[in-house]
């Protein structure tokens, strides 16, 4: 790049607290990223050639390491995910291969690895206090993971696996976007009977935009979706679901042989690094900690959801007998969601549309922020900062002692230039230090439905679900008291992560607690009591069908990394249609071959790949936990007070599992959530 500001005038190398993002350009990115990397290179070898090593100059700046390169590549990142540009997409580009080099570098550095095995030897280390012991374990066992301790023929076969495993996955991941994307059918308006309009206009407009007739169909899940759930055109559903299925298996883009090489991989590596399987690789620091308890896991929900499962589809069926007659077709995978969900409107009456007048977002934010303040006792109040956008928000986080903890941005709506989906993200990490406490800095993104006109953000009750489980992400970060920043606040294992986000979606639909932020916009009236109760009714409508196709996915997925045999002569694609077959309630043909498409698993070297498991773990997390709320009060400030002690605060600086017994006072009971979703 041209014209190379000098490092003092880079503002990514002055950051600050508030970070400026009122001078932050592409042009900064990877100048700044150039002058940490050889900082931070510097750092790492001093540490690794130290002559001698305590905790506070050896393990405390190896946590520390990588803290202002990592906040500059989150900053550059951020500003690619909100403000995208050209310019934004090269400096990101620029910045990869330079910082994905030095961290692969970094946990192979011979040097540091043998400097870390020294000092886990002396009497320091041995004496360590909890939190300090933990990070050197789970340091060890991750240079460990990353193959540190393999001698060097074993280390260059590790590499050539890790090597092979990235281009495989990425050649599976290519093929699923390109048979998707090379997919159309255009239809004419009269097949779509039963489409909602606004996916009619959708289609109609992407047909026009590229100069074709009527409307064009596409298998991403905005279009697929609502045709399997609304058109009446039986055929029409057919060939989209079949169309669906030829992904991952088309000549030229078939994953089926990748899905078996990619499994063989995997195991190689994890034997080479002395474990029995890549579950048990991936799962050693989760909370599940391998792959035989994740899968009894699977199998004890699946055991205990079947009956209502059963239920569900003979309901369905007599549903649909009633309809179409007793002569009708048997009903088949593409007729599923269409029957569904007229049972669903029948049964209920509800459209969850005329909740959105009862949910402006200033109200939403000023009443979860006033719900926060009963239960965990801290003040959330707008400030002002430098932002990346005029919409984007600022807010700081006081606790009970009036100490400013935290501070966090908001940037709610969508632009052409952002994105999609919500997140949060963390800028900087704080935490306690001799004299007081440094505030941590956050933020939450999301493209929900925008002000139009007089009117506000009117949000549908999943949009605010949303603003509550991103919070909850956000509050980990802010109220963590953690000392060690990389055990602290959300860097918690992957299955643990949900817990404190989702837990907070429970709120929502609570009737007193909905009270604090529902109002109608123009007459400020609350939620009306019957269409709260229709809410809470339709809520749980074919609970278990949804926790079944869950459980199906985690089940083979934890099978193949598990109990399959890469080096045997079973077919991964037979055995997963096999296993999928159990929890499907309709025929599936016997070419069947989801698993080539499902990119969860195969997508990138690691992925959800034996972690697919972790979306209903959580689940059983947090309904678990909220059900001590429910006991012992909503509001309840000292269970709030308990809650955060003994997990909102405490990021990864204890063994996950321990933290909830802490705060349970014994292991999670999966039956939470089977009664919450009503299968109990
Ligand atoms: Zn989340």
């Amino acid at each position: 790049m041209s014209n190379n500001p000098v490092p003092s005038e880079n503002p990514l190398l002055n950051l600050g607290f508030k970070i400026p993002f009122d001078r932050i350009r592409p042009e900064h990115a990877e100048p700044a990223v150039d002058t940490l990397l050889a900082l931070t290179q510097e750092k790492l070898d001093a540490l690794a050639g130290a002559p001698a090593r305590n905790f506070e100059n050896f393990m405390a700046d190896l946590d520390t390491l990588t803290e202002q390169l990592s906040t500059v590549g989150t900053i550059v990142h951020h500003l690619d995910s909100v403000m995208s540009s050209d310019e934004w997409k090269a400096a990101v580009e620029a910045i990869i291969p330079k910082t994905s080099e030095f961290y692969t570098k970094l946990s192979l550095h011979p040097g540091l690895w043998q400097a870390l095995k020294a000092y886990s030897e002396t009497d320091e280390a041995r004496a360590l206090d909890p939190v300090q012991a933990r990070l050197l374990k789970l340091t060890i066992d991750e240079f460990r993971r990353g193959g540190a301790d393999l001698p060097e023929d074993r280390k260059a076969r590790l590499l050539e696996l890790n090597t092979r495993l990235a281009q495989v996955t990425n050649t599976f991941a290519k093929n699923v976007l390109d048979a998707t994307a090379a997919y159309e059918l255009l239809v004419p308006e009269e097949r779509l009977a039963g489409v909602p309009q606004r996916v009619k206009d959708a289609t109609r407009r992407d047909a026009e935009g590229r100069g074709q007739e009527g409307h064009r169909l596409t298998l991403h899940q905005p279009v697929l979706q609502p045709i399997l759930t609304y058109a009446d055109d039986r055929e029409l559903r057919r060939e989209l679901w079949e169309a669906q299925q030829q992904v991952g298996r088309q000549e030229g883009r078939d994953n089926r042989p990748l899905v078996r090489e990619i499994l063989q991989l995997r195991r190689e590596k994890a034997q080479l690094l002395g474990f029995r399987n890549f579950a048990d690789l991936v799962l050693e620091e989760r909370m599940a900690g391998s792959g035989d308890r994740a899968l009894a896991f699977e199998r004890d929900l699946d055991a205990k959801t079947r009956p209502a499962f059963e239920r569900e589809n003979a309901e369905l069926d007599a549903y649909y007998r009633g309809k179409a007659g007793a002569d009708a077709p048997a009903l088949e995978a593409w007729d599923g969601a269409y029957w569904a969900e007229k049972q669903r409107q029948e049964k209920y009456d509800f459209d969850e549309e005329a909740l959105r007048p009862y949910f402006p977002m200033p109200k939403v934010l000023s009443g979860l922020f006033e719900l926060v303040g009963r239960v965990f006792g801290i003040t959330v109040t707008e400030a002002q900062a430098p932002g990346w956008h005029p919409e984007v928000q600022y807010y700081d986080i006081h606790d009970e002692a009036g100490t400013h903890i935290a501070s966090f941005y908001t940037d709610w709506y969508p632009r052409d230039t952002k994105r999609g989906g919500a997140w949060m993200n963390a800028f900087i990490t704080g935490g306690p230090k001799e004299d007081g406490v440094d505030p941590h800095l956050g933020l939450m993104c999301g493209n929900m439905t925008p002000p139009s006109g007089d009117t506000p953000s009117l949000l549908s009750v999943r949009e605010v679900e949303t603003v509550f489980h991103e919070f909850g992400h956000l509050l980990h970060h802010a109220m963590s008291r953690v000392p060690v920043k990389s055990l602290a606040g959300t860097n918690v294992p992957w299955d643990f992560v949900e817990l404190p986000s989702q837990i907070m979606e429970n709120w929502v639909t609570e009737r007193e607690a909905l009270d604090l932020f529902a109002a109608h916009y123009e007459t400020g009236e609350k939620l009306p009591q019957d269409l709260y109760e229709r809410l809470i009714a339709a809520q749980n409508y074919r609970a278990a069908n949804m926790a079944m196709r869950q459980y199906s996915f985690g089940t083979a997925d934890l099978s193949l990394h598990v109990e399959y045999d890469p080096a045997g002569d079973e077919d991964p694609v037979v055995l997963a249609r096999d296993i999928m077959r159990q929890f499907n309630p309709f025929p599936l043909p016997d070419d069947y071959a989801m698993v080539a498409q499902f990119g969860h698993l195969f997508s990138s070297p690691v992925g959800y790949g034996a972690g697919y498991y972790s979306y209903k773990w959580a689940e059983v997390l947090d309904a678990d936990a909220f059900s001590r709320f429910k006991q012992e009060g909503i509001f309840n400030r000292e269970t709030g007070r308990d809650y955060v002690d003994k997990i909102l605060s405490r990021g990864n600086s204890d063994d996950p599992a321990q933290l909830y017994r802490d705060f349970m006072g014994r292991d999670p009971d999966a039956d939470a959530l089977l009664r919450r979703s009503g299968l109990k």
